[in-house]
């Protein structure tokens, strides 16, 4: 890939490591029902955009809804807000994007947008995105109106996203992907969706991708 005009980013699992909280959630909504909670590398492995079918493969009962575990997981969440802390380097990745290559940046997530501002907001971060959009549960679309903001042709963009769905609707988009294989999905999982780039585990290896390519 030649030099990138557009850098997307996706937030939970990939900028923002919530991870750990997530799974801790996970693990109270189990013992709330007094089921043997799943491992992480089971969560990583299993967990898809229809929850309940994991929670149902690993014992919980039909009687039980997922207005019930969301309310069990929101209340985690907010006893535990300060637990999802910001990825070593996500700053810096920003700045070098912007300042040192000259390319803009955008996040595209499907967390609800209040929370994601004022996540943004406690790390300090709204100056260094060109755009932010939360409440992206369709991916493809919202990618699709990313690229028509900054008049960017999918091909000169990047997205860098933490799970086989997300990296499959950039792919699907033509977007150029670059797999993180250390956030929700396991590596096996990321790799399925063959990104154009990676996997890789850490922040600091995008910043080195991305002086490749300005070398290219
Ligand atoms: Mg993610």
């Amino acid at each position: 890939m030649e030099k990138p005009k557009l850098a997307i980013f996706d937030w939970n699992g990939t900028l923002l490591d919530d991870l750990p909280m997530v799974y801790q959630s996970v693990v109270a909504i189990f013992r709330h029902y007094n089921l043997p909670p799943p491992t992480l590398s089971e969560y990583r492995e299993e967990i898809e955009a229809d929850f309940m079918k994991f929670y149902r493969n690993h014992g919980m009962p039909e009687g039980i809804t997922g207005k019930d575990l969301n309310a069990i997981r929101k209340r985690y969440f907010q006893e535990h807000w300060n637990d999802a802390l910001l990825r070593p380097h996500a700053e810096e990745l920003l700045l070098l994007c912007r300042n040192q290559l000259g390319i803009p940046t955008a996040l595209v997530s499907a967390e609800m947008r209040e929370i994601l501002i004022e996540r943004l907001r406690s790390f300090k971060l709204m100056p260094l995105f060109d755009e932010i959009r939360g409440n992206s549960w369709n991916k493809e679309e919202a990618l699709i109106a990313t690229l028509d903001i900054f008049g960017t042709k999918a091909e000169d963009a990047f997205y860098l996203d933490d799970t086989y769905d997300g990296l499959m609707a950039a792919k699907n988009v033509g977007i150029k992907t670059i797999g993180f294989s250390a956030g929700y999905h396991s590596e096996q999982r990321v790799l399925a969706a063959k990104p154009d780039f990676g996997p890789v585990t850490a922040l600091r290896e995008v910043m080195t991708l991305l002086r490749q390519m300005e070398e290219m």
